[in-house]
């Protein structure tokens, strides 16, 4: 069949043909690194994941490039609010430059702990302003900038196709504007390309340019950088739903007017994780972040688990009933496997020995085959999640022939199933053991004050960290599931 993925620019399935044979370009909208990033958040970046991880599996060479946003970003993305970046440096007393290392560092934590593999180029704004003035200069030489009040915006009245991707006409977008209070707009759709007055004086990064000092607006870090590593055309442009009205729709129209050229050939956006029936964002109370579910227990690759139980282009409703089903299905899953292993390994051996994919046959290539039309149906991870489950639970597939599909459809869904096995094999880190044994130690201590609510409390949190306890008459034992 060929991978089939959803354009939002024409809003249909189409085939995926890149601009060049084997080749991918990929450009993924990345965080603003102004706070921690919350679970809402994460399911972009697990989507781009394992976009990027099927592309590779089929056998593309893919260059994925993530921007990080460190200047530029106000709290509305039409130019409107307080600077994201100042304004966390101001309540934290310190500089924006250490605040966005501080939340890089945070946001890489948790997207490697989900299993996200690092793009192959993560560029940060602050770097790239000189780019950012070079495709500027660019689109003023072409006619699509003015200046007023002493910054310089796009004109989007000389854009035509301006609502394409939105796919509405201009009075249609104005209609969905919010009141500008910007009046050196000629149209409220107009947008900064370069600040040089409004919001200026408390801003702490500036640079010099051909319109002032002063600093870009956020929008333009994202076509300047895309085309610096991917070219002025290329394949695959994501990111939130959100994005499309406001964001997206001014990066196309950027790029396209300063190049004169098609940007990008296929527009995929994710839908939004909705937590309490509402939208999560950082600016409402209820903020949950990767840590928030570890510290309750989970494991990051629960949450994972979770995210690949829904189609990207689906609102997925976050519960922790929902998790707990999650995790309970990645620990059968586990179970599942090692018991395969052991059924595979020959004597002595720690290794199951696989076989290998070629000579793979009958009900385990049949699902091989359907888990790769799932996810080539416009990447559909619940079908695919189906057919590894699938596989592990056929009655008359060898199972080294089931572990060798698993592990293949595993290279897409990251959810670690191969490294099971050396976890088991591994020698139990002496901190985690340190830490385990001291908690061990404060519930016998618990159980000999007959507190038996604080002992079995701390018995759940040890086995929500997968340590299993064994009372016994010497004391209590514990081994790692
Ligand atoms: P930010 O770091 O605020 O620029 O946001 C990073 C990404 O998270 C953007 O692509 C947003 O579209 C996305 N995002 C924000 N909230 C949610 C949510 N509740 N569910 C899914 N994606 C979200
Ligand atoms: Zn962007």
């Amino acid at each position: 069949m060929g991978l089939r993925l959803y354009n939002t620019m024409g809003r249909s399935l189409e085939e995926f043909v890149p601009l060049n044979p084997g080749k991918v370009g990929f450009y993924g909208c990345g965080p603003t690194v102004y706070s921690f990033a919350h679970i809402g958040n994460m399911r972009p970046y697990v989507f781009h994941d394992t976009l990027t991880r099927f592309l590779r599996w089929s056998g593309y060479e893919v260059t994925h490039v993530m921007n990080v946003t460190d200047v530029g970003h106000l709290s509305g993305d039409d130019d409107t609010g307080e600077d994201k970046m100042v304004k966390s440096a101001q309540e934290k007393h310190q500089s924006v430059l250490e605040v966005a290392e501080f939340y890089t560092k945070a946001f890489f934590n948790d997207t490697e702990r989900l299993n996200v593999v690092r793009p192959t180029v993560v560029c940060k704004a602050t770097e790239h302003v000189g780019d950012m003035i070079a495709l500027i200069q660019r689109m003023e030489a072409r006619g699509f900038t003015y200046m007023a009040g002493g910054n310089l915006y796009f004109d989007v009245s000389k854009f035509p196709d301006y609502g394409k991707l939105a796919m509405l006409k201009l009075d249609e977008l104005q209609s969905g504007a919010r009141v500008d209070v910007d009046e050196n707009k000629r149209n409220p759709l107009d947008f900064v390309l370069w600040f040089t007055k409004s919001k200026f004086e408390d801003q702490a990064l500036q640079w010099d340019s051909p319109w002032g000092r002063g600093y870009p607006g956020w929008h333009i870090e994202c076509s300047a950088m895309s085309i610096k590593y991917l070219g002025e055309s290329f394949d695959i442009h994501a990111g939130g739903i959100d994005h499309v009205p406001v964001h997206h729709t001014n990066e196309i129209a950027q790029s396209e007017a300063a190049t004169g050229k098609p940007w990008v050939r296929y527009w995929l956006h994710n839908e939004f994780l909705i937590i309490d029936k509402g939208k999560m964002s950082k600016s409402k109370g209820s903020v949950l972040t990767l840590q928030t579910l570890v510290d309750a227990g989970y494991e990051p690759l629960d949450y994972r688990y979770f995210l690949l139980g829904g189609h990207y282009r689906s609102q997925l409703q976050f519960s922790y009933d929902s998790l707990d089903s999650a995790r309970s299905s990645r620990r059968s899953l586990a179970d599942r496997v090692l018991a395969l292993r052991d059924n595979a390994t020959g004597q002595g051996e720690s290794d199951p020995r696989l076989t290998t994919l070629e000579h793979l046959d009958g009900a385990a290539k049949a699902r091989l085959d359907a888990f790769r039309a799932a996810m080539e149906d416009d990447l559909n991870t619940p079908r695919a999640l189906a057919e590894l489950w699938g596989v592990l639970r056929e009655q008359n597939v060898p199972a080294a022939d089931a572990l060798a599909a698993a592990f293949e459809m595993d290279r897409v869904l990251g959810l670690g199933l191969a490294d099971l096995r050396r976890a088991k094999a591994q020698a139990v880190d002496p901190a985690l053991a340190a830490e385990i044994n001291e908690l061990v130690a404060r519930r016998a201590e618990a159980k000999k004050a007959r507190d038996f609510v604080s002992a079995d409390a701390i018995r759940d949190q040890l086995k929500a960290r997968g340590v299993i306890l064994e009372d016994g008459p010497s004391g209590t034992s514990w081994k790692l599931a």
